[in-house]
């Protein structure tokens, strides 16, 4: 038996069978309401008509028309919604199939930008601690999910790391109050550190994901971010994989920000899982230069802009826009939040509750006074995933939050189209699960 952990695929997985609406069955029969759309990706549930119906007339006409002999319809469609969603001149984009190349690129992005300008010296990013922007080399050299980067080190890219910036557990010296300007200078100090002539970039995630349990960025400090970046040249990367397209209520998480980057990253929820793509979106600005020093930005794939992929990804963006989904998902953050305080009521573990949208963070604490994690040999955010898919209900487990190894994290991310009574049965699972691992944990645990 390998040991469990969410970094590899465990033995004895149920195997999956299909799937409608919100929910999912299993090859024995058994029936999961999916709390988390995956892992954060499944935005309109399983087997939407639209969707499948794009895609089948997508394949019927062409699959894959390649980027240097043709352009496509859906590739022309998608380029100008992404184009209209995300606003401002934030228009040009190179297609992928993963989160992790969606970072691959945005790096070389920036990379080629400085080079274009022939600013040769700026060849190092600035990342942030317990943040996870992929499993390719220069995306993981960026991330800080200790047990997925251990094997790899001395092999990745040599980057800046600052401290996560989190209300609830402030970097030392900071107060919840003080976060956000406490999280600005530090980026600031490590900028005149190192020279700012010396900085491609900084890759933050506007509301951290899978590495920190949902930790949106503080009142104010994208906006410090910003204006930081600007008066040293670094572009500023919004890794938006997870919790962009529209997961947070509006397509970019960033808008809530009120901050335009200068590069972001989408993936996961774009195509909503119906096939993979993701995208690397940033300035016209840049694209002009890149496309003056060296024709265009060279990064991309064979299936760059692959037509069915984008065909998808259309089809899934036309009915969050036509269904209005996005002001539901909105209006939700707060219910989904509210349920879950009140169905957890009596359980002192729950730390924080934390997200927008859909997309919400449950962190699990032995002590809510000091905040002190559980120790992380229960590995207690799996115990809640053992529960849950007993229960029938799929979450995402996040483990490691608060140092990299300790911190035991719940992850939902619902379907924006799952109804309310859909949401209802997440909470009261979740609720469940939570309590039931609580309950099997040794009384020592506590202590
Ligand atoms: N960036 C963020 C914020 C992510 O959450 C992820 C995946 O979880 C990635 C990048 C990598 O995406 P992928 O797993 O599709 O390569």
């Amino acid at each position: 038996m390998k040991k469990e952990s969410i970094n590899v695929a465990g033995d004895g997985l149920p195997k999956i069978s299909h799937g409608q609406g919100s929910y999912v069955w299993d090859t024995s029969g058994k029936q999961y309401i999916d709390g988390s759309g995956g892992p954060a990706v499944y935005s309109l549930g399983y087997g939407h008509a639209e969707v499948r119906e794009a895609i089948v007339n997508q394949l019927d006409r062409i699959m894959h028309g390649y980027r240097f002999t043709f352009t496509s319809d859906p590739l022309e469609q998608l380029t100008e919604i992404l184009g209209n969603a995300c606003g401002g001149d934030l228009n040009a984009m190179v297609f992928v199939c993963s989160g992790s190349e969606a970072v691959e690129s945005a790096l070389k992005i920036a990379l080629q930008y400085h080079s274009a300008r022939g600013d040769m010296t700026r060849r190092r990013f600035i990342a942030r601690r317990r943040s996870w922007h992929g499993n390719t080399l220069g995306a993981l050299s960026v991330s800080d999910f200790l047990e997925r980067r251990a094997p790899f080190e001395g092999a990745l890219l040599d980057a800046s790391f600052l401290s996560q910036v989190n209300a609830y557990r402030p970097m030392d010296g900071a107060s919840p109050e003080t976060v956000a300007q406490c999280g600005a200078a530090e980026l600031e100090a490590e900028i005149e550190r190192v020279g700012p002539e010396n900085i491609a970039a900084f890759i933050f995630e506007p509301v951290v994901g899978a590495a920190g349990g949902v930790v949106p960025s503080p009142t104010g400090y994208a906006k410090a971010v910003r204006e930081i970046c600007d008066r040293h040249g670094i572009l500023m990367i919004a890794d938006e994989v997870m919790c962009g397209s529209g997961r947070c209520g509006s397509f970019r998480a960033l808008e809530f920000d009120d901050v335009v980057p200068d590069i972001m990253t989408v993936a996961k929820g774009l195509a909503a899982g119906y096939i993979p793509i993701g995208a690397a979106i940033y300035r016209r600005e840049i694209h002009s230069l890149l496309v003056d020093a060296h024709g265009g930005p060279l990064t991309g794939h064979t299936f760059t802009g692959h037509t069915t992929a984008c065909a998808a990804a259309v089809a899934v963006q036309t009915v969050i826009r036509r269904d209005d989904l996005l002001n539901r998902v909105t209006a939700n953050g707060p219910l989904l939040l509210n349920a879950l305080a009140d169905a957890l009521v009596g359980v002192p573990e729950i730390g924080d509750l934390r997200g927008r949208g859909h997309f919400i963070g449950i962190e699990l604490v032995a002590d809510p006074a000091s905040k002190r994690p559980f120790d992380s040999n229960h590995a207690l955010y799996l115990q809640v995933r053992r529960e849950a898919m007993s229960r029938g209900l799929i979450c995402y487990p996040s483990g490691g939050n608060v140092d990299g190894r300790l911190g035991d994290c719940v992850i939902l991310a619902p379907p924006y189209n799952a109804s309310d009574d859909e949401l209802g049965e997440i909470v009261d699972k979740t609720s469940a699960s939570i309590r039931a691992a609580l309950h099997n944990l040794p009384r020592h645990a506590w202590s």
